[in-house]
């Protein structure tokens, strides 16, 4: 017997058909987050979506599109001084030209993985050696690296520096339209936005005209999010609009946004395999340059190749391909014999196609 969820699924993907149907013409829906993407594919919503309602993946996963030479820079740096060098497990594993910080901890260096940047706080508090976390991620994960580095600043913690890769994710949205990638509509993130607040996309909207719903992640959230933008496109609409309200707020969560104003600044910042993006790199503040560990000790500049030969992650990452038009893909390139970054983290597409590439849309009766 049908229980609710799937009765309501099944209502929502009947609309979703009757309105693809009277719309009569191809529409690319991205989605900028790997949580999102992991619904979409737990979920198995490609696989019962219309024809013509193609759903792609941005650049949404931060330790993908960390570049190289950060994460080898970061290596030469922990060469010159003794430190604790910690960061998440994802990144631990990403590969580079100069190898992932997991073959960096086999030639004897201490590299420790965290599950948050307060396991590595707890660390320098514990010890007195230096502790210095390679933080990446996108605004919801500054946030608390904002209120770390505030705890530092507070209790005058001498051990402990940030190597920072955060990036904003609007500016990347922006990057992609104004590069000409067709984008109809955006799926965008619910957890970015419970940041940023709906204000923060707007400009996107305003600028060029492109409808968006804030969703949120079961697939119930997604399914209806891209009702609510088909309905938008269907009457030549341009509007954000949340779906995900009970969570995100007109204005965001002011309190660590004042956070993320006081340490960093924004500046122009390269994305692995995309390029350098206008505004989208979040550096420490001149008054707080000391938390910065490159303050103090170099890394020689370098230039590294983004990607393995035929690595398809820089399509991927613009909405161009999907994980299984690359010919590595679960042939050459698995998360145990990772090619590319997109197939290293939990958030990267290649690694979440991979996951579930064999289930269907039966999940979906199960809460995905
Ligand atoms: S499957 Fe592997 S090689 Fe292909 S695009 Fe993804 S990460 Fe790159």
């Amino acid at each position: 017997m049908m229980n609710k969820r799937s009765a309501l699924a099944r209502r929502i993907v009947e609309e979703i058909n009757e309105i693809a149907r009277a719309i009569g013409r191809e529409v690319r829906i991205m989605d900028i987050c790997g949580t999102h993407e992991d619904t979409i594919n737990r979920g198995g919503i490609r696989e019962i979506l219309p024809r013509n309602i193609h759903l792609f993946a941005g650049p949404g996963c931060p330790v993908c599109i960390t570049p190289v030479e950060d994460i080898a820079a970061m290596m030469k740096i922990a060469e010159q001084k003794d430190m604790i060098v910690t960061t998440f497990g994802d990144m631990y594993r990403i590969p580079t030209p100069r190898g992932s910080f997991s073959d960096f901890r086999a030639r004897g260096y201490d590299v420790r993985v965290v599950y948050s940047i307060y396991d590595a706080y707890r660390l320098a508090l514990k010890n007195d050696r230096l502790v210095v976390h390679f933080s990446p991620g996108f605004e919801t994960t500054t946030a608390p690296t904002a209120g770390i580095l505030s705890e530092v600043v507070e209790r005058k913690i001498e051990n402990f520096r940030i190597y920072s890769v955060h990036r904003l994710t609007p500016p990347a949205v922006e990057y992609l339209l104004k590069e000409g990638t067709r984008i109809d509509a955006l799926i965008t993130p619910g957890h970015v936005s419970a940041i940023i607040g709906v204000r923060g996309w707007r400009y996107l909207t305003e600028n060029y005209g492109i409808p968006q719903v804030i969703s949120g992640f079961d697939p119930l959230d997604v399914l209806l999010s891209i009702l609510m933008l088909l309905k938008m496109i269907q009457e030549g609409r341009k509007d954000i609009e949340n779906e995900y309200s009970r969570v995100v707020e007109e204005d965001g969560n002011i309190e660590a946004q004042e956070k993320i104003e006081r340490f960093f600044t924004v500046r122009d910042a390269k994305w692995r395999a995309l390029g350098i993006i206008p505004k989208s790199g979040l550096y420490l503040r001149d008054e707080y340059q000391w938390l910065d560990i490159r303050s103090e000790i170099d890394a020689p500049a370098m230039e590294l190749p983004d990607l393995e030969a035929g690595c398809r992650c820089g399509e991927i990452l613009r909405g161009l391909a999907l994980p299984d038009e690359c010919p590595l893909f679960g042939r050459v390139c698995t998360p145990s014999t990772p090619v590319g970054p997109c197939m290293v983290s939990s958030e990267g597409t290649c690694s979440v196609f991979y996951k579930y590439r064999k289930r269907g849309m039966g999940a979906m009766e199960n809460g995905g």
